[in-house]
């Protein structure tokens, strides 16, 4: 077994572990990422709505509220700075009905506490107005909402690890670590051969196996781990451009933000993500849904047809709370937290993930002294 020392190790590289590693490497830290896939972000981070949230809808005070208004304004100057694609659609919150014209009032307060920018109530003549395949009888017209292309996105925070003389390290898969006086000595599968790799630092961005990471780090006490539920979120795609430029939410409930009209770059229409709790993990989009897709989708879009409802793709939403519980947050832990000097792990990390990318950057990086 051969060992080698960094200072930073980054388990995942996805959007959240690029994110982090690159400020590390940016402070000229040696790190490596460990990804146990071929390539990087290709589990949560790239099966997604790709949406550049603002920051409407997370309980105030909250890690994601918090995180989400500023993560917004950071990552457009970030993909101006970087030519990261991406556009600034704009977003209508659209009410369908009167019973839900006191749940709109509420986003609209706790998106004016969260710090969103310009957000506003419009008749639903107004948003028919911008957007005549769309019905509703009020509306929260939010202009910062935008989407990003998450590959290029990742893509460009890579580049700037490896500028820094960061690494990546494919199809090398964590195991387990130990302290060992002031190093933590981690154990990787690397293309089939156990490794060992020292390091100062482990920084836990495993995404949806980030309780299982945790579980593998001794000696840190299990109680901080908490437990990860599997919330699936399955998309149906129309493959067309309907000439919708905005994206278009309903009301959302506890566990997801309802079953929205989402755009990619180039404006071809899909709907979902919806929620499916799951024990295991697969990706396969139940082509049944559909009439549930329909369903919902007609309160805001009324001449949409069944058939042009496609199955898509899918992601699974790591979550805190199991179904019925309720609202999770974020769940950052570090030294202050399970008492584990150099070691952070990042649970339940959902959405408004992407969006929140970089400040979580700068938020780990500074919880490691
Ligand atoms: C359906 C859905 C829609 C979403 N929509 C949005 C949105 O529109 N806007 C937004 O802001 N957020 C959105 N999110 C949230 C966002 O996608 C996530 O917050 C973000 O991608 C999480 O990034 P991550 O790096 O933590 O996880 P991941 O992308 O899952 O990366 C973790 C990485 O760790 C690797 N890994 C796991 N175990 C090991 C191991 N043992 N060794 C080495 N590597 C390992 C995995 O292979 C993976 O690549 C959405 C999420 C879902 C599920």
């Amino acid at each position: 077994m051969s060992s080698n020392f960094v200072d930073v190790l980054v388990i995942g590289g996805g959007v959240i572990g690029l994110a982090i590693a690159k400020n590390f490497a940016a402070k000229g830290l040696e790190v490596i990422v460990l990804e146990k896939e071929n390539t990087f972000g290709s589990v949560t981070s790239s099966r997604n709505s790709g949406v550049i949230h603002a920051g409407v809808y997370y309980d105030k005070d909250s890690m994601k509220a918090k995180f989400c208004a500023d993560g917004n304004r950071r990552m457009y100057e970030y993909c101006q700075k970087f030519n990261v694609p991406h556009i600034n659609t704009g977003k209508f919150i659209v009410a369908t009905s009167s019973n839900e014209i006191p749940k709109l009032e509420e986003i609209f307060s706790k998106a004016e506490y969260n710090g969103v920018e310009g957000i506003e109530r419009v008749t639903g003549n107004y948003v028919t107005s911008k957007e005549p395949l769309v019905e509703c009888i009020e509306a929260l017209f939010v202009p910062s909402s935008g989407i990003v292309d998450q590959n290029s996105l990742m893509r460009s925070y890579l580049g700037e690890l490896e500028e820094s003389s960061g690494n990546i390290v494919f199809n090398s898969q964590f195991l387990r670590s130990e302290i060992h006086g002031e190093k933590y000595c981690s154990t990787v599968l690397s293309d089939g051969e156990e490794i060992i790799i020292e390091s100062s630092v482990i920084i836990n961005a495993a995404g949806l196996n980030a309780e299982n990471i945790a579980n593998n780090i001794l000696p840190l006490d299990k109680k901080y781990i908490p437990k990860t539920y599997f919330a699936k979120g399955n998309y149906f795609e129309t493959g067309k451009d309907l000439k919708i430029r905005h994206l278009i939410y309903p009301i959302p409930n506890d566990a997801s933000l309802g079953l929205h009209l989402g755009l990619d770059l180039g404006m071809q229409v899909r709907f979902g993500p919806d929620v499916e709790w799951v024990d295991e993990i697969d990706y396969e989009v139940n082509e049944d849904r559909q009439v549930l897709f329909h369903n919902d989708v007609i309160k805001y879009i009324p001449s949409i047809k069944i058939e042009d409802l496609k199955a898509g793709y899918s992601g699974v939403r790591p979550k805190l709370k199991n179904k019925g519980e309720g609202k999770s947050d974020f769940s950052i832990q570090g030294e202050k937290t399970h008492g584990i000097k150099n070691l952070v792990n990042l649970f339940g990390m959902e959405s408004p993930g992407l969006t929140s990318s970089l400040v979580i950057g700068d938020y780990v990086t500074n919880m490691v002294s």
